[in-house]
């Protein structure tokens, strides 16, 4: 199995540092608002590369971190008038809502950055004692030029870094050694979250937690960290610094980064309107039809979103799906007899698609080939199954269908519907922990409706609800 790693940007042969095992690390949404389609990108992709990586026979150590105290969060909470915590852990709520449906399995550790403070200074002080980091009126800071391999994964100079650093320099951070060093530590603003620690009041900065919650879950060596590909420069760099300046060891063997989503060929962002919630797309979509969408492209492709786009890939999705339920229909009707030769010889045949899905999952990922060849035996099984055929012979084709969906995370049994009453007693409990201002609940209420493909819409004239 090969993997294109940033770190030497080739497709290396994936060995793992221990038999049979996976350490594996995935930068995680700093959570002050729902996520967005772009964040949903590396948490479908490398919840792939997970499931392939299990189904190959390893057993995956996933660790996936929420960054929960950051500017963002702070100024969300004075906007609502919340605390930090509060909106923190409201949003990771909701972004676990998100990949559950999406069908993104919960990692081994999501770590919160808050609750491994502790952890994070013991890194900062084991780097001042070698040398690494210096503080200065409550900051600490890490001397960057002191780390000779800095820029490794990013294939940056650190003279040309530190030319187009001139100009970012910000008030304040004159007190750096060099204007290429960045922050471990920063002191308390009035008004913001702070913990104690050996430099006074403050905050860690954003890449120290990675690499404290990094080593804490899963030691100093890891096999893969992964991300989207903004966060190479400067975040995994950082990373990279102080963790080996720390530990003295190669923090990741292989560094893998996804490339971005755009909305109609243009960036995504909220000032030009063209920004997209997961939790939007799921009013319109099954969010099958997203991961469909995300897995149909490389991921080291830029892929772009549009509305055409989802509708096609919800048209693909639809032929496995009916494929499936034409097996299963077949199934149900079908003799007890055991295989005959010639269905032996079919099912042998149809082993190529797997293997050819395989092949294209081993070549880095190419989930794009990888659906190709799903394809390919939806359309085999198509000509080669029918009302002749054994129930054994039928049972063995769906399993090996859904046994390729699965990998990619698609579920492709249709969900069992919604009797309306059911809808209509759920909205009615709803109402219910409104009225009680039990907003958990009533959330809970129509995430769970929407997961089951049943869309509320509350109006002046009361709660109106309608199939996706
Ligand atoms: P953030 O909350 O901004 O730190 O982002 C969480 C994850 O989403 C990181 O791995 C980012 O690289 C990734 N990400 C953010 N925006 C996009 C996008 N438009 N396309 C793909 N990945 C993205
Ligand atoms: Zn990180």
């Amino acid at each position: 199995m090969k993997i294109y790693n940033t770190l030497t940007r080739r497709k290396e042969e994936f060995v793992p540092l221990e038999e049979g095992k996976v350490k594996m690390y995935v930068c995680g949404p700093t959570v002050y608002n729902f996520i967005h389609i772009g964040n949903a990108r590396p948490m479908i992709v490398f919840d792939t590369v997970r499931r392939y990586l299990e189904y190959k026979g390893y057993e995956v150590n996933y660790v996936s971190n929420f960054t929960d105290v950051d500017d963002k969060i702070i100024k969300k909470a004075n906007e609502e008038g919340v605390s930090a915590q509060e909106i923190s852990e409201r949003y990771i709520a909701e972004c676990k809502k998100d990949m559950e449906m999406m069908n993104v399995k919960p990692a081994t550790t999501h770590p919160l950055a808050t609750q491994e403070i502790p952890g994070m200074i013991q890194m900062i002080q084991e780097l001042i004692e070698k040398g690494y980091a210096y503080e200065v009126n409550g900051t600490v800071y890490f001397r960057t030029r002191k780390f000779g391999p800095y820029g490794k994964l990013s294939h940056k100079n650190l003279d040309d870094l530190r030319s187009g650093n001139r100009s970012l320099l910000v008030s304040g951070e004159d007190e750096k050694e060099d204007p290429l060093d960045f922050v471990l530590w920063k002191p308390k603003k009035e008004g913001e979250p702070a913990w104690s620690s050996p430099w006074g009041e403050g905050r860690p900065g954003w890449h120290i937690e990675c690499s404290e919650m990094s080593r804490k879950y899963l030691g100093e060596q890891i096999d893969i960290h992964a991300g989207g590909e903004d966060l190479v420069f400067p975040h995994h760099e950082n990373e990279i610094a102080q963790s080996e300046a720390c530990n003295g060891k190669e923090f990741s063997k292989y560094w893998m980064h996804n490339a971005f989503l755009n909305i109609d060929n243009k960036k995504m962002s909220k000032s030009l309107g063209n920004f997209f919630t997961v939790r939007e797309i799921s009013e319109k979509y099954d969010l099958q039809v997203l991961r469909f969408f995300m897995l149909n492209a490389h991921y080291r492709s830029p892929l772009n979103f549009s509305a055409e786009l989802m509708q096609s890939s919800k048209a693909s999705l639809d032929r496995i799906i009916t494929a499936a339920d034409n097996l299963k229909h077949l199934i149900q009707n079908a003799k007890d007899d055991s295989m005959t030769e010639s269905e032996l010889a079919h099912y042998d045949a149809s082993e190529a698609y797997v293997k050819k899905f395989e092949e294209a999952m081993d070549d880095d990922f190419n989930t794009a080939d990888a659906i190709s060849a799903i394809f390919e035996l939806v359309k085999y099984l198509n000509t080669h199954t029918g009302p002749e055929n054994t129930k054994q012979y039928l049972q063995k084709c769906l399993e090996r269908l859904k046994t390729l969906c699965d990998i990619l995370g698609l579920v492709i049994e249709k969900k069992e519907d919604l009797l309306d009453a059911d809808v209509e007693a759920l909205i009615a409990e709803r109402q219910q922990a409104r009225k009680e201002k039990n907003f958990a609940r009533a959330d809970e209420i129509r995430a769970e409706l929407l997961a089951k493909g049943i869309i509320l819409e509350d109006t002046r004239e009361g709660v109106k609800w309608k199939r996706a």
